[in-house]
């Protein structure tokens, strides 16, 4: 089976009702991790490659990983994904190696830091969308600025300025139609990373989880009930990964993510797809450290990739459950983006 469009994945998650993790990808063991937690769970999984990504393991290699993978497990849709394209360019470089599917975030100028203004980001995803869509691939487009360090994804703002770039549910309607987007990434407060943007307690002034703006989320759905919503910045952070990190030397204090009832919320209101990136960084640090401090003795990276790649199974395996994907694998077809593009009126 060939790899489908992220459009089908999402058109049939809506109809089902569910949510899809999209999980960052960047070396084999990662990928055998989803894929095999895909295939245990009997879940359409969506694999995403962001450009810190592609520098670090090169595009070549992730897509023949992702061809394997697809190949061992043919009944399960897989859809590879460039996650934060930031120019034509780069979306091209993507289609051209059989990308099903692509995001072309518009919501920051190529430099992937400054806001861009809403015209600027209409005219580069439309452009994204006009070379995408006759060959049958999926785009995503963002509106709106998320928060967090700038690392490989693009989006780069802090405090204060992740809530004055939240997206305008009216702009939301005007951007899909102008663009033609098949997935909206909107901006309600998360940020990439596990350091995620927080909150000052007007009263103790201690730093609390970012307040989603989940309100954006329930007004663009009513506006666009048809409109596959994409959350960022969606890793729960869970204490107990950055408990073991911490445990076993590590040093990551302060850190909080978004509540996967949050997220949940988000899936009965038209997100379709959730990205996780952060979880299963940590769970492989986390396993990574054990073995370090437990047999200092050891040099065999088997020794250690192999709990690592256990660990991120495992929360895999949790998302996949949570977001609802569970079960939904053999649910339809799998067409091909030549399917796609009859679909798209090519
Ligand atoms: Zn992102």
């Amino acid at each position: 089976m060939p790899l489908v469009p992220m459009r089908q994945i999402l058109d049939e998650a809506a109809k089902g009702g569910y949510g899809v993790g999209a999980f960052n990808v960047n070396n084999m063991e990662q990928l055998q991790a989803i894929i095999q937690a895909a295939n245990d769970t009997n879940s359409p999984v969506i694999v995403q490659a962001s450009r810190g990504a592609l520098k670090y393991s090169k595009m070549i290699y992730l897509k023949k990983l992702m061809e394997a993978a697809v190949e061992e497990y043919p009944h399960i849709p897989l859809a590879m994904h460039l996650d934060h394209g930031n120019g034509v360019d780069t979306c091209k470089m993507a289609i051209d190696l059989g990308f099903t599917s692509v995001m072309m975030d518009g919501s920051l100028k190529s430099d992937g830091k400054s806001p861009a203004t809403f015209e600027e980001n209409v005219e580069v995803t439309r452009k994204v969308v006009e070379l995408a869509h006759p060959l049958g691939v999926t785009v995503e487009g963002e509106l709106g600025c998320l928060g967090g360090i700038e690392d490989g994804h693009g989006a780069g703002l802090e405090g204060d300025a992740v809530n004055e770039h939240l997206t305008d549910p009216g702009q939301a309607e005007e951007f899909v139609k102008l663009t033609g987007v098949d997935a909206l990434a909107v901006a309600i407060g998360t940020s990439h990373g596990a350091y995620k943007s927080g909150r000052k307690d007007p009263k103790t002034g201690e730093i609390l989880p970012p307040a989603l703006a989940m309100d954006r989320i329930h007004e663009i759905h009513k506006r666009m009930p048809n409109c596959h919503m994409v959350m960022h910045g969606s890793s729960s952070v869970p204490k107990e990964l950055v408990d073991i990190i911490n445990q076993y030397g590590g040093k990551m204090p302060g850190t909080f993510g978004i509540a996967v009832e949050q997220i949940q919320d988000g899936i009965k209101h038209g997100v379709r797809k959730i990205n996780v990136d952060t979880d299963s960084r940590l769970a492989i640090t986390g396993a990574i450290r054990k073995v370090f401090f437990e047999t200092p003795e050891k040099f065999d990276m088997r020794d250690y990739l192999k709990p690592a790649r256990e660990a991120a199974y495992a929360v895999y395996v949790a998302r996949c459950k949570a977001f609802g994907q569970a079960g939904h694998a053999g649910d339809y077809t799998p067409i091909t983006l030549d399917d796609m593009k009859k679909v798209y009126g090519y």
